[in-house]
């Protein structure tokens, strides 16, 4: 199963066990307390897991390049020290880690932002400070010493993050470039920043140490890099020292969505299959890669060298072997949706999975084998119910599911039925095979009572029926022409031409999804999904953007003008 992804990866001085790179998710551990300790569980159990590379989340160079006050950074000997716990608890699993190295230049949320020109960036309340020429060969040094800080650390390693908009980017682009001096202007000036930071880098670190570096591929902003500009900073790249070549896509300013569940699988593995061949070094490709069969497919069909995977590490730690040993269904899959990893990284929390609690949380949530087996109830197989009543099986309970429906799911069968939100398939599809290979009895069709439940001798029952929804006390609300939300996903009533959706929460959102879109979703259809956000294949423009063409709806008709012939 899976040639291409399970083929070692010969670096020459190292060989990787195969194609996977675990791409850096900065999961806020960095600068937990006790942090160290828990990023030496998580790794260590991904190591185990079966992962070729994995990288780090992003620590600062030097303090003006911390995402806010406190953010992690590596610049001193005993900064280093504290990392040793990680790297040895991952190569006694048997894996490689890199750090990656990030400068967050104007994305940073601190008063002593910096960047190449005091140009703020939309999704940030401060102007950056600009950089003196100085000040940025100081920096490219910064860079230099972290790495062998890294090296120090015992990382086998290091990501430069050149992409995503952060400080490398912001020099690369007019866009945030405008200097005059040695750093701005041409293009040879504006990549003289990144190409300095890998030559010193690989000065510092010597010949047998992984330098990875992440190229912007494809901005998705006005006035970002053209495709030969790109491939001009790759082959520089290389010839500075990089051993392997990853992919970026878009700034975190770009308006088009680059990961979230409503983008296509591999939807970005096009933009680096453009590279191959201009240069020698190995490319990684990434974005919305979630299964081994598109990793495996994205590889066979040549648009790179190793695939990188980031949030299906949080899902599912065994992703690898899993694929491996032909138990793919068996696989918890990143559906895409934001909301434990993102979600909680932009509100400061520490990083978890919806689908998968103990991600990042693997010193504290430990599922053990019970020393006193129940016989346990669940009521309801939606995710909650299905999440408890096979964790429990798992401990060794005598587990029994009941169900009213005659399949699993609950609220996720309403759910996937959304345009965009077709990976919720995968959750249910995970749990099925759960549900046997953990041994829980299953009734479906049953709804169960209380003194069903007694009669049968439980020790302990869950109730896991999930929500009703409220019906709010509007005026009008008993008019035969409004629905509620289940009569158009469930119970599929006839719906108007014209309609008015109440409440812009999550679900008005979707249900006004559901109605607008017609056809394949454009989550499943490339073409679509390019055309409706104005993402251009062909690379025409700066960025790789055209103007995006939104299909009308037909669910309203254009209304007739008065005088309009109709
Ligand atoms: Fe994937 Fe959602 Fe888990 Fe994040 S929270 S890793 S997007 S399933």
């Amino acid at each position: 199963a899976y040639p291409h992804l399970l083929e070692p990866l010969n670096l020459g001085f190292t060989t990787l066990r195969n194609r996977v790179l675990m791409g850096s998710m900065h999961v806020g551990l960095e600068e937990a307390k006790d942090g160290f300790e828990r990023m030496a569980a998580f790794y260590a159990e991904r190591a185990r897991g079966g992962v070729g590379l994995m990288v780090t989340g992003g620590i600062a160079p030097n303090d003006d390049g911390r995402p806010y006050p406190g953010g992690a950074r590596l610049a001193t000997e005993e900064e280093a020290a504290k990392h040793r716990i990680v790297t040895d608890a991952v190569h006694a699993a048997g894996g490689k880690i890199a750090m990656q190295i990030l400068h967050f230049g104007r994305y940073a949320y601190h008063p002593g932002l910096v960047a190449p020109s005091p140009v703020k960036a939309p999704i940030s309340p401060a102007t950056p400070r600009e950089l003196s020429t100085a000040e940025v060969w100081q920096t490219v040094e910064d860079y230099a010493h972290c790495a062998a800080m890294a090296q120090k650390a015992g990382y086998d390693g290091v990501e430069v993050m050149g992409s995503e908009g952060y400080l490398i980017n912001e020099f690369t682009a007019s866009r945030t470039n405008h200097r005059t001096d040695e750093w701005g202007g041409s293009y040879e000036n504006r990549m003289r920043f990144p190409v300095e930071i890998v030559k010193r880098v690989r000065e510092r670190v010597g010949t047998d140490f992984i330098i990875i570096y992440r190229l912007s591929m494809l901005d998705l902003v006005d006035g970002g890099s053209s495709f030969d500009e790109v491939v001009q900073l790759a082959q520089a790249i290389e010839a500075a020292g990089a051993t392997i070549i990853n992919t970026g896509i878009g700034w975190h300013e770009a308006r088009i969505p680059t990961i979230a569940t409503s983008v296509p699988r591999g939807a970005y593995t096009w933009v680096t299959r453009k590279m191959k061949g201009k240069v020698g070094i190995p490319l990684i490709t990434t974005n919305r890669i979630n299964t081994p069969e598109v990793a495996e497919q994205v590889l066979a069909q040549g648009d790179a060298d190793m695939v990188s995977m980031a949030r299906p590490f949080l899902a599912d730690p065994d992703f690898v072997n899993k694929a491996a040993a032909g138990q793919a269904d068996a696989i918890n899959t990143c559906i895409g949706c934001n909301q434990a990893c993102l979600d909680h990284t932009f509100s400061g929390k520490i990083t978890s999975c919806l689908v998968n609690p103990r991600a990042c949380h693997e010193t504290i949530l430990k599922i053990e084998p019970t020393t006193a087996k129940k016989r346990v109830a669940v009521v309801g197989a939606g995710p909650a119910g299905l999440a408890a009543s096979t964790t429990a099986a798992r401990r060794g309970h005598d587990v029994t599911l009941f169900e009213a429906d005659a399949d699993v799911g609950g609220q996720f069968n309403i759910a996937k039925q959304i345009p965009g939100k077709e990976e919720f398939y995968e959750t249910l599809r995970y749990f099925r095979n759960e549900i046997k290979a953990s041994g829980v009895q299953a009734r479906f069709n049953t709804r169960v009572t209380a003194d069903a439940l007694i009669q049968e001798g439980f020790d302990e029952v869950i109730l896991a029926t999930g929500v009703a929804p409220r019906t709010p006390a509007i005026d009008g609300i008993d008019h035969p022409k409004v629905l509620s939300y289940l009569d158009v996903l469930r119970d599929k009533k006839p719906v108007g031409k014209t309609v008015a959706v109440i409440g812009a929460g999550g679900i008005g959102f979707d249900v006004a999804e559901y109605l607008t879109h017609e056809g394949e979703s454009p989550s499943l259809d490339l073409a679509k999904f390019n055309e409706e956000w104005g993402i251009d294949p062909t690379y025409a423009d700066r960025g790789g953007i055209k103007q995006p063409r939104v299909p009308h709806a037909r669910r309203r008709e254009p209304l007739a003008r008065p005088g309009q012939v109709q």
